[in-house]
């Protein structure tokens, strides 16, 4: 699978646990990109081309909701799949991100099967391509 994914979140196991199951849902580890913080993740996606954004909602020096904001103000991240995984199951929180341009999310503490199913669609949407 040619997908390559970026992987948000200023928890090194929480990016561990994603990237875990990026891989086992096919994606080769050399396509999988991670970040500490949204700041970083800016840099990182503006100097590379991702096609697939999970990114944390709370992180020091950018926050999940401005990186959102951020990307979808540029033209190559329009369209791009983004999901957002927060412990703010909150409602309101939730139909902010939605706002913002996120097409799902996830809230903490998820299973490893939760998360996988919510990115299985759209693996296959991008073989489909
Ligand atoms: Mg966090």
């Amino acid at each position: 699978m040619n997908i390559k994914v970026m992987v948000v979140d200023d928890s090194s196991t929480m990016r561990r646990i994603i990237i875990n199951v990026l891989i086992q849902l096919g994606v080769p580890q050399e396509n999988i990109a991670d970040a500490p913080d949204g700041l970083d993740a800016l840099g990182k996606l503006k100097s590379n081309t991702y096609d697939l954004i999970l990114t944390d909602w709370n992180m020091p020096k950018m926050d999940g909701l401005h990186l959102v904001q951020n990307l979808r103000h540029l033209p190559k991240y329009k369209n791009t799949p983004i999901l957002m995984i927060t412990t703010e199951g909150g409602k309101s929180e939730v139909i902010e991100a939605l706002k913002s341009g996120i097409n799902n999310y996830i809230v903490k503490p998820f299973s490893p099967e939760t998360l996988k199913a919510k990115i299985e669609p759209i693996l296959k949407k991008f073989e489909q391509h």
